[in-house]
């Protein structure tokens, strides 16, 4: 099956040439797919196209859209989590997180994850398979849809490990750059790390998409390796140094600061202690910290850093030089907040 999602404008003039079409019935469908306000999710649908035309695409096995809808669930703050079926059954979630100004997509890159972070639901049922790009780039498509405005930012912090779909990862940004039109700085890959795939993403990003300006946002949580391994498992084969080595390479690489997410575990990694040494860790290096408040899940007994810990975090950080941030968590109400995607519709 060949997905009109995804393809260049140049992909789209050649199938128009093949069918025996002028180039522009390409441009044609290319404005279709990509212009949020056409909400197009079939050939059918794309009335401006030769009746022939769409007839012989389909019967040559083309498509346009990959993802069927399942459940929405739309949280007290704006935030939307769409529950989506792929076409081998499986289930997907993805968020749209509106602000006045910007409206930001979670996408998925895999169906689960086998990174079994302990904090996060969908590491939970463990990994399935890797989307394709057309997966995730339905997701988008989905989320202007429902929440009838174009998307203008998008962090790859829904389910599954990123860096072990980098090729999909990759050329779906591509296409969020060029057709969506996102610019690269829109967008946010997110990592809990996995060894030597820092160097390669931002060495493949050079070589397919000719530059490397996404942002890279480490899933850190920890200020040393004996609290990582315990929050993360698969942290025991890459040390945190080696990350925190790596990411100066890909700031060195990109001249693109890397931004460390934090999640705040009441006792165990919120004492000023820690702060302390998340500090030396990050000494003298252009990155950033975001301190995330934990959504809790059933599964784990992790609880939520109190506020004021938090806020004594932040400031030692602020105090020790390094830039920190606090995230508020969006779609809490809707399990739609960072590490409660999965598989399930529970709202
Ligand atoms: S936090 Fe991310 S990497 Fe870890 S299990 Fe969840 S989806 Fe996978």
């Amino acid at each position: 099956m060949k997905n009109l999602l995804g393809s260049t404008i140049k992909d789209l003039e050649s199938v128009a040439l093949d069918f025996g079409q002028a180039p522009f019935r390409g441009r044609q469908i290319y404005d279709w797919i990509y212009n949020y306000k056409n909400k197009k999710k079939s050939i059918d649908q794309i009335e401006v196209l030769p009746l022939d035309f769409r007839k012989k695409l389909k019967d040559n096995g083309f498509k346009l859209g990959e993802l069927s809808f399942q459940e929405k669930n739309l949280a007290n703050d704006g935030t939307l989590k769409l529950l989506l079926s792929t076409r081998d059954n499986e289930s997907i979630e993805c968020v749209g997180i509106p602000t006045e100004k910007r409206l930001t997509a979670c996408l998925s890159s895999q169906i689960g994850c086998p990174m079994d972070c302990r904090f996060c639901a969908t590491g939970k049922e463990g990994l399935k398979r890797s989307l394709k790009v057309s997966e995730i780039l339905d997701q988008i498509l989905f989320i202007e849809n429902e929440m009838n405005r174009k998307v203008t930012n998008v962090v790859f912090m829904g389910m599954g490990e990123p860096l072990l779909n980098i090729n999909e990862l990759l050329f779906s940004i591509r296409s969020i750059n060029e057709d969506f039109q996102i610019s690269q700085r829109r967008i946010t890959v997110s990592t809990v790390a996995v060894p030597k795939m820092i160097n390669k993403l931002s060495a493949k990003s050079f070589q397919l998409l000719g530059k490397c300006q996404f942002t890279l946002a480490i899933s850190l949580h920890a200020s040393n390796q004996k609290i990582r391994e315990m929050i993360i498992p698969s942290a025991k084969n890459y040390n945190i140094r080696n990350i925190i080595r790596d990411c100066k390479q890909f700031v060195r690489d990109t001249g693109r600061r890397v931004s460390f997410e934090y999640l705040m575990l009441n006792g165990v990694n919120d004492k000023l202690e820690h702060a302390n040494e998340l500090s030396d860790l990050l000494k003298g290096f252009q990155c950033h910290v975001n301190l995330i408040q934990y959504n809790q899940i059933d599964e784990v007994d992790f609880k939520r850093a109190s506020s004021k810990n938090l806020q004594l975090f932040q400031s030692r950080l602020f105090d020790n030089g390094v830039a920190v941030s606090f995230r508020k968590s969006r779609g809490l109400d809707k399990n739609a907040a960072c590490g409660q995607l999965r598989q399930n519709a529970r709202n």
